[in-house]
């Protein structure tokens, strides 16, 4: 094969492809001076290429090291692999958040390439000898592959693990507990003891069927496969429905439905939105020792606002985005007595978003709570 002559674009398209690479690219010649420092490796170290490229080594090292959370681990492992790059190594460092003004201030340098420098980063940086065509050694490369989402995903998975496993032991305590007591060869219980017994463990089966179901719902949502059946619906009956079936779980409350004469079909799955108001009415009743509980609805333009309102202990200003996080429960008394999984609400803003809609919650400390959660009228043109 003939040879071909040199491409005049290849190296504008190499240096182009080192430039719009999505992982950081900092070269450090032989002299241990920086001579190349990507975009990316701007964004996620935050120091722009104009104030890096030049700098010795030793002061890349002590500005890296300033910002991780084991300075002399990193730093030992860093100078090892820099002395002496016979071969690739990977060292995974994690970055502290820095104050929001810092934080601010280098994105105000790199505005094209503004990083969130103010909350952990995990940065996995490969570090790799560079060599001639002869084989000489001519400077050392580190590519730095931004790792945060898989670490939040590890972290998210072993909390959810824990969670789990402390969620499931209490139910199946219990199960257990009452279970080996009526077996009890040495005891003779009556039998409306072994009815209270057994209405206990009934009772403690559907908790634990209720944190699976929660679990997989949750997970569905994590997955965007949460699937919405969305049809014309009658909200009033829903909201009937939902009110006699929680009237019956609570003696120290009572209900108050208010709804417009006239109710446009909603368009939903009728079945999540029952999640959702079953959610918003056990939480009312939870977190108020008694008192009046309103289910209201009002019409807007084209939606409807659903209103669940209790006279409860309420929730603190700073509380009320961060309880539709997952997991997220105000760390109160009333929250360890009445037990829960902090999913509920997290669940509920998927299936209202998966709807188009959205939720919220208001609240005066001391004065109750009001979570409110809008949905789409049926258009009036394709309504029946
Ligand atoms: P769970 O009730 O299982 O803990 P949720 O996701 O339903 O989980 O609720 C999250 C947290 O929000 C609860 O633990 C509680 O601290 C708070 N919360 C929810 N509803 C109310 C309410 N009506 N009044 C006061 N606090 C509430």
């Amino acid at each position: 094969m003939k040879n071909k002559s040199p491409d005049p674009l290849a190296p504008r398209w190499m240096d182009r492809a080192l430039y719009s690479l999505t992982d950081g690219l900092v070269l450090m010649d032989e002299t241990a001076h920086v001579a190349f420092w990507n975009p990316r490796a701007e964004e996620v170290l935050g120091w722009p290429a104009v104030e890096m490229v030049g700098r010795r080594v030793d002061e890349l090292l002590d500005r890296i090291v300033a910002r991780v959370t084991a300075p002399e681990p990193v730093r030992a492992k860093l100078q090892d692999a820099l002395a002496l790059p016979e071969s690739d190594t990977t060292i995974e460092i994690e970055l502290i958040p820095l104050p929001p003004a810092l934080n601010a201030e280098l994105n105000a340098a790199t505005p094209a390439r503004a990083g969130r420098h103010d909350r952990t980063r995990y940065v996995s940086a490969r570090l790799f000898p560079v060599r001639d065509a002869d084989e000489k050694h001519i400077g050392v490369g580190i590519l730095l592959h931004d790792v945060t989402r898989e670490r939040e995903a590890d972290a998210m998975k072993s909390q959810l693990l824990s969670t789990v496993s402390h969620e499931l032991r209490t139910p199946l305590a219990s199960v257990k507990g009452f279970a080996t007591t009526l077996l009890r060869q040495d005891v003779k219980w009556d039998e409306t003891t072994q009815r209270d017994f057994l209405r206990i463990i009934e009772e403690e089966a559907d908790r634990l069927t209720e944190i699976i179901d929660n679990l997989l719902d949750m997970s569905q949502l994590e997955a965007g496969a949460l699937r919405v059946e969305k049809e014309p619906i009658q909200l009033r009956t829903l909201i009937r429905e939902v009110v006699d079936e929680m009237r019956m779980s609570t003696e120290a409350h009572w209900f108050v439905v208010d709804l417009p004469a006239e109710l446009p079909l909603v368009l939903a799955d009728a079945r999540r939105i029952r999640q959702v108001l079953h959610n918003l009415v056990e939480n009312a009743i939870k977190y108020s020792k008694g008192g009046q509980i309103t289910v209201a609805c009002q019409l807007e333009k084209e939606q409807v606002i659903v209103g669940v309102a209790d006279q409860g202990e309420g929730i603190p200003a700073q509380f009320l985005d961060q309880v539709f996080e997952r997991f997220f429960q105000i760390d109160g008394a009333s929250t360890r007595r009445v037990g829960g999984s902090g999913l509920g609400l997290s669940i509920s803003r998927g299936i209202v978003e998966a709807h188009g809609g959205r939720i919220w919650a208001e609240s005066k400390a001391g004065q109750g709570s009001v979570f409110r959660f809008t949905l789409p009228l049926v258009a009036p043109d394709t309504g029946e």
